[in-house]
């Protein structure tokens, strides 16, 4: 089974760590009046596109690529910073650990850049649990990212997954539908912004308050 997990609001809260970074790096490379920005279930790609149009200038990769290198730095100051107050979220190193011990496959679908995914992960100390992923980086639109971590998967294993033998866990109807794109299923974790209702009528295939309920559960999950 190929198990492939959300970051932020899933697995980890920066308590604003982020947002923080990010709106550090708009202000650095767009200047003033950025836009109040959406995080959850975004990637981090889609932002940056975002802030161009916000901006009214045309995309250019290069800017995009200035914009991540005053990101990063930002990130990881902020990340060491405990005045932000963040942390991992309950059951999830306990979970990573059982899902671990059952031989499945673990990776990242995350709209975060492959860095930054790198810098939040090491920082909670949970980065050894994932030898691949599929990131914000690699596109804009998180519908596009499932296919990816399947290629990934099997670049790495040998094997191949099927959508159907993969299990997204994410905090976001954004989530769900990524799952959904390419035929996966999701668990959907209601540690984010997004209540047990609300990801249950974005269809997640299940529907928990916290890993710490999957505990002792995996087989009913994957
Ligand atoms: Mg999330």
């Amino acid at each position: 089974m190929l198990i492939l997990f959300d970051i932020d609001g899933t697995l980890i809260d920066t308590g604003g760590a982020g947002l923080a970074s990010l709106n550090a790096a708009i202000e650095k490379i767009f200047g003033p009046g950025g836009p109040s920005l959406n995080l959850a279930g975004s990637t981090d790609g889609g932002i940056v596109r975002g802030l161009f149009e916000h901006f009214d200038r045309p995309f250019d990769s290069g800017v995009e690529e200035e914009f991540y290198r005053a990101y990063l730095p930002v990130l990881e100051g902020n990340l060491a910073d405990s005045s932000f107050g963040g942390r991992l979220l309950d059951g999830a190193r306990e979970w990573l650990e059982e899902c671990r011990r059952a031989n499945h496959t673990l990776g990242l679908l995350t709209g975060n850049l492959a860095r930054g995914a790198a810098l939040k992960l090491k920082h909670y100390r949970v980065d050894g649990y994932f030898g691949f992923g599929a990131y914000g980086d690699d596109h804009w639109d998180r519908n596009e990212l499932g296919p990816i971590a399947l290629a990934r998967a099997t670049a790495l294993t040998g094997s191949r997954f099927l959508p159907e033998e993969t299990l997204v866990v994410g905090d976001t109807p954004k989530d769900i539908a990524c799952a959904h794109a390419f035929g996966a299923r999701c668990l959907a974790v209601a540690s984010g912004t997004f209540d047990v209702e609300s990801l249950r009528e974005a269809g997640a295939e299940e529907v928990v308050s916290s890993l710490t309920e999957c505990l002792g559960r995996i087989h009913d999950h994957v």
